[in-house]
């Protein structure tokens, strides 16, 4: 019997870059993706299929078997913690910082700094290195609102141009991590179907050096 290849793809911005590097690989979905409310999509080839889910979703997906491969940013991958899965490749997609920002000129914080994020693992193991004890803050957006309603001194978020941070008084004060997006491959599926996957990581691998040097 032909094995069966689930691939866990994050929506939203991360979806547009990737859909060109499975097609280096020549997976193509069967339909517009961006037109449907699927979530699951047929391919060209009948034992691959496509899933489209929410970013944090992928790398769990991934280790629990739901789908054998996926594409999530570092960011994600960080926060999940990586158990389970393999990172083979970078595809050098979605590329943005991790960083640590607060008010524009605000005066040092006496005593504990409480810091809000989406990302709060990575917070308590960044302040962890540094040996400052935080108090951290669960948000799940809009994090950039914490410092200005007094909630938070400090925020972790992800910054690109950094318009968002300054459209909202804020500056970037931390470098924490260069994220880009990382296919991720469940430890199982690399070694069960390591013939139907390798193939695909290869393709996709020279498409990433490829569009390097354009
Ligand atoms: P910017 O204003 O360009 O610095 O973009 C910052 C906002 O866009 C952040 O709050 C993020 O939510 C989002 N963002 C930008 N780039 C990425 C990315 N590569 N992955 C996920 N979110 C991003």
């Amino acid at each position: 019997m032909t094995q069966q290849l689930t691939i866990a793809l994050s929506k939203g911005r991360i979806l547009t870059e990737t859909l060109p590097l499975l097609a280096a690989a020549d997976i193509l979905p069967a339909e517009d993706i961006f037109s449907s409310r699927k979530l699951i999509f047929d391919t060209n080839h009948d034992n691959i299929k496509l899933l489209v889910i929410r970013a944090t979703d992928v790398p769990t997906y991934v280790e629990y078997g739901g789908a054998d491969m996926g594409v999530a940013g570092k960011d994600v991958l960080m926060e999940h913690g990586g158990q389970g899965l393999y990172e083979p490749l970078d595809l050098e997609i979605s590329r943005c910082r991790l960083m640590v920002a607060g008010l524009k000129g605000a005066a040092p914080v006496d005593g504990r700094l409480r810091v809000a994020s989406k990302f709060v693992n990575i917070t308590r193991e960044y302040y962890a290195r540094l040996g400052a004890q935080v108090d951290i803050i669960k948000l799940y957006g809009a994090m950039e609102l914490a410092p200005i309603m007094g909630l938070a001194d400090r925020i972790v978020d992800i910054v690109d141009t950094g318009n968002t941070l300054r459209a909202n008084g804020l500056e970037p004060l931390e470098h924490i991590a260069d994220i880009s997006s990382r296919l991720v491959v469940g430890q199982p599926s690399m070694k069960m179907k390591y013939e139907l996957i390798q193939p695909i990581l290869e393709q996709m691998q020279a498409a990433v050096i490829a569009k390097r040097e354009v």
